[in-house]
């Protein structure tokens, strides 16, 4: 039904630690391990071709950008499985799988520093988005039926001082922009007696350049049979803020001040009535 990254075979070597909790009929999980590795790991195995190989492998197989962040964490993973067979996950192979083949104009800017930072790396055949920009809003499986909603996350009971079951802050990716800045994805679970709540941004910081955030939230509350997906996008040029770029160090003190670009809101069904 839904073949995640996580479920292809892994010659690799890796330890990988994991967590959980059952929320009603969720099974809330995640994995986190150790960096992707720069070089193939077990030539061996995966000059066979026979659909083994290491997590480097099949990333050069499966993605389409000439590069990859310098750290990816290609087992950190985010699993909410429902009892039905339903299942949202976050994972870093899905997100980088979305990052644009295309360079926008404020990013040319800084490309050529970028070249010339990584005199090893061969000149991309094209132009590809070298912040690793991803507009990722979690892999859903196709048991889960999206649709345009004007409810909203009500974001007065996330603030409610109410005990926390399971939390978890887990890095997908993460660049340097080789110190020009830094582009990185993460994602954190919250689950709390009455709610599951999912925070995954994607934020960039360009020195003297922009900063740029893309943030999804759902929330699902007990007892209901829907997610509410919130996907919002926010931008500015360096320029047009206050403070500079490199005191921007956390997300959190910019991402707050940026103006919003977009903000989508969807409702996610679990159908449960397909096995
Ligand atoms: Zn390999």
């Amino acid at each position: 039904m839904f073949v995640a990254e996580g479920n292809r075979i892994d010659s690799g070597r890796y330890t990988t630690n994991s967590n959980s909790i059952e929320f009603g009929p969720w099974h809330i999980s995640y994995d986190i391990s150790c960096i992707l590795p720069s070089v193939c790991s077990t030539k061996v195995v995966c000059e066979r071709d026979d659909d083994q190989f290491c997590q480097f492998c099949l990333y050069c197989k499966e993605l389409d950008i000439p590069h990859f962040p310098d750290m990816v964490f290609p087992k950190n993973v985010l699993r909410l499985e429902h009892t039905s067979g339903a299942e949202i996950q976050f994972n870093p192979l899905d997100a980088l799988r979305r990052v644009s083949s295309r360079l926008e104009a404020i990013e040319v800017s800084c490309a050529e520093a970028w070249q010339e930072s990584r005199p090893d790396a061969e000149k991309p055949k094209k132009p590809f988005d070298w912040t690793f920009s991803t507009d990722y809003k979690g892999t859903l499986s196709n048991n889960i039926t999206v649709e345009p909603t004007n409810e909203t996350i009500d974001f007065d009971i996330l603030k409610r001082k109410d005990q926390i079951l399971f939390y978890h802050d887990l890095t997908l990716f993460e660049d340097e922009l080789h110190d020009h800045g830094i582009s990185k994805l993460s994602v954190k679970i919250r689950v709390m007696p009455s709610y599951w709540y999912v925070l995954q941004r994607y934020f960039l910081r360009v020195d003297d350049v922009m900063v740029r955030s893309h943030e999804t939230r759902m929330f699902h509350m007990l007892n209901t049979d829907y997610i509410l997906r919130e996907y919002s996008t926010k931008e500015a040029k360096a320029q047009d803020i206050n403070i500079p770029t490199s005191q921007m160090k956390e997300a959190d003190d910019v991402i707050p001040l940026l103006p919003v670009k977009q903000k989508v809101t969807e409702k996610l069904t679990v159908n449960t009535q397909t096995k």
